[in-house]
């Protein structure tokens, strides 16, 4: 029996600081939800107004 291939868990990891998250959290605190918002607020993603593409990319891929 070697069928013991199973996905490797990644622990996902705050975008932020890096921390390990524990499971269901995006960021390991309020504080880097904070920054990652204020990311967003400061253009840092760019969002072309108008049309905004649904395109998922994923999960567990943010340099
Ligand atoms: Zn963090």
């Amino acid at each position: 029996m070697s069928g013991t291939q199973a996905a490797p868990k990644r622990p996902r990891r705050c975008p932020i600081c890096g921390k390990p998250l524990a499971a269901g959290q995006r960021f390991c605190s309020e504080r880097c939800e904070q920054v990652d918002l204020g990311r967003w607020l400061t253009g840092a993603y760019a969002i072309p107004a108008g049309e905004e593409p649904e395109e998922d990319e994923g999960t567990g891929g943010q340099a």
